[in-house]
């Protein structure tokens, strides 16, 4: 794993967005994988920017987002639908029927996570970026997910639900409790993998990636067996690495 540590939130979002144009204009028919979350949004920001000074183009880019609550309808305010058109979609030149979020919305979640599964197959990623819960969640793969697992629909932690309560008026009732998720294995598949992590409630939680044991009790450690994951890590995230 290369480690790319930088000061504050401001200059993991320029190196994680220069990543991503880089990428974009090396290939400019990416299969991008995408995350929400409040950790790229200022990184999507300085992609809308790119997009409006540089003429960046997403014409031929297609997107895949890892994961979507279930139980909400499309067009809620807190989907990750919603998200990804305001913070990105909305303002850059992907094509609509170029972007692919899970379909939470349907009564046939199973059917609709298999159908996203064989679109990844169909489509290989190849450039994942990836957030990091506190609990170490990639995805919503919860701690104890399966290694091997494919686009499913699962269950969110207790602890994913209080973290994610303060989108939801600061109230765990409102936040669903069940998502559909890429499984690990299917973010595995992804040629290169862009970890973004920023600020002291993740300290703990990237040490123990890095440099602990690859256990499913943390998902995101199955990341050192992954042979091109560069992360890009804040000061107050990386105050507890060793190196
Ligand atoms: P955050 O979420 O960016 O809002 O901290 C990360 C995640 O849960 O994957």
């Amino acid at each position: 794993m290369k480690i790319i540590k930088v000061k504050n939130y401001e200059e993991m979002s320029e190196v994680a967005a220069k990543f991503i144009i880089d990428a974009v204009k090396e290939n400019p028919k990416l299969n991008l994988g995408l995350a929400t979350g409040g950790t790229p949004v200022g990184m999507y920001k300085l992609l809308v920017d790119d997009h409006k000074e540089n003429n960046t183009s997403y014409e031929n880019v297609k997107s895949f987002n890892l994961d979507e609550y279930i139980g909400l309808p499309q067009d809620h305010e807190q989907t990750y639908y919603t998200f990804m058109h305001e913070n990105l979609f909305d303002h850059v030149n992907f094509k609509e029927e170029n972007v692919y979020v899970p379909n939470g919305y349907s009564d046939n979640g199973e059917e609709k996570a298999k159908e996203f599964e064989q679109l990844l197959i169909d489509n290989p990623i190849d450039l994942q970026l990836l957030g990091l819960g506190t609990n170490g969640h990639i995805g919503f793969n919860e701690p104890g997910a399966d290694f091997e697992g494919l686009t499913s629909i699962v269950d969110l932690s207790n602890e994913t639900i209080e973290a994610n309560a303060r989108y939801f008026e600061g109230n765990e009732d409102l936040v669903p409790t069940t998502a559909i998720s890429m499984g690990i294995g299917s973010i595995l598949r992804a040629k290169k993998i862009l970890l973004i992590v920023s600020g002291a409630n993740k300290a703990e939680v990237i040490r123990d990636l890095v440099e602990g044991p690859v256990t499913n009790q943390l998902p995101g450690s199955i990341l050192q067996n992954h042979n091109d994951v560069t992360i890009v890590v804040d000061e107050d995230a990386a105050k507890l690495l060793s190196k």
